[in-house]
């Protein structure tokens, strides 16, 4: 339920209401936006009175949330949400380039790598250390050593650095871990998402291969019920009939996710199309549909790469891309 507060409101009333709320057992979040302030209710909000609420001097309106997903609704919060990570704004006016290897192999590549992409303009360095693989035969990723070699990375770039976590015991690892990414096989990973809940990291949460879009948001309800409110919603395709392509880049779940919600989504045409050339073009209609940022992965000799080097850009493409990105969003202005 929200409660939307007449403007202006004096503190101490809107302090008062708040008390009662809390008192009623509800858990309530106060968000103030340019024009509005508004309560947001969550728990067992069946007992509380609507018309009472509504007669209160203070109170505007009041508005069931009719949406299972609660915190991640746009209704609950109106403005969007920025999660700041080193220099960087996810969300709102900023734009988040994240861009690296696919997997991290080895100092040589992921150093090579993070300075080539930051020239370019990357604002955070991509890298997996734990990888899912189809194939069990298939190279499983570095593991914490990889890890270690994205924190030296970002030690010599001063990029901030996101991983993908697979298992909630490696958690201690990513404690350097700027954003903890949770990888689309493990979305619906409940038990993962809730341990992710109770820490303050920013968590990029990639879309299911074969889910909604009601499910991703209902995902991101998963972390941000258990206390952590810096979510962030990345479309990286989904399975369709196609197959010229990867995964079918569902543009249109950008824009329905920015009005469903006031959470940074990333899009990621790299896992979507598959094929290095149709990264460029399907990057920028991102750009185009509303995006507040891209993950993209580049690297320094593809062909050869562990992990998916047929999408992989090298680092000049890299380069191109990022300035079609920002022709492109001045162009949106
Ligand atoms: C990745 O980003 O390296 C990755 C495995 O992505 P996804 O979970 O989207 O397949
Ligand atoms: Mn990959």
């Amino acid at each position: 339920m929200i409660v939307v507060l007449k403007n202006p409101v004096s503190e101490s009333k809107r302090e008062e209401l708040i008390a009662w709320l809390r008192s009623k057992q509800l858990q309530v979040h106060l968000s103030e936006g340019h024009y509005h302030t508004v309560l947001g209710l969550v728990g067992d909000t069946s007992r509380i009175d609507t018309d009472m609420l509504e007669g209160l001097e203070i109170v505007e309106k009041v508005q069931r949330i009719s949406e299972p997903f609660k915190k991640a609704n746009r209704k609950f919060h109106e403005d969007d949400t920025v999660i700041t990570v080193g220099n960087t704004q996810i969300g709102g006016s900023g734009f988040a380039l994240m861009a690296g290897p696919c997997s991290v192999e080895s100092r040589e590549q992921l150093t090579e790598v993070a300075f080539a992409v930051q020239k370019a303009g990357a604002t955070v360095l991509r890298g997996g250390a734990f990888k899912p693989r189809t194939s069990p035969y298939a190279f499983q990723g570095l593991r914490g050593d990889g890890i270690d070699l994205l924190q030296e990375a970002k030690k010599e770039t001063g990029l901030p650095i996101v991983t993908e976590i697979m298992n909630a015991e490696h958690l201690p690892l990513f404690e350097n871990v700027d954003i903890i990414q949770v990888g689309a096989r493990n979305m619906q990973n409940f038990e993962l998402l809730k341990e992710l809940g109770h820490t303050d990291k920013p968590i990029l949460l990639k879309r299911g291969l074969a889910n909604t879009v009601s499910e991703l948001l209902m995902s991101a309800e998963y972390i941000m019920a258990g206390g952590n409110e810096n979510a962030i919603l990345c479309e990286r395709g989904i399975r369709t009939f196609e197959t010229c392509t990867r995964n079918t880049l569902d543009l249109s779940a950008v824009a329905v996710l920015k009005e469903l919600s006031h959470l940074p989504v990333i899009v990621d045409p790299s896992h979507a199309t598959g094929v290095a050339k149709y990264v460029k073009p399907m990057a920028l209609a991102a750009v185009a549909a509303g995006a507040d940022g891209l993950m993209i992965e580049v690297h320094n000799d593809p062909a050869h790469a562990l992990c998916d080097g047929p999408q992989s850009l090298t680092p000049e493409q890299f380069a191109e891309l990022a300035v079609s990105i920002r022709k492109v969003r001045e162009a949106l202005v």
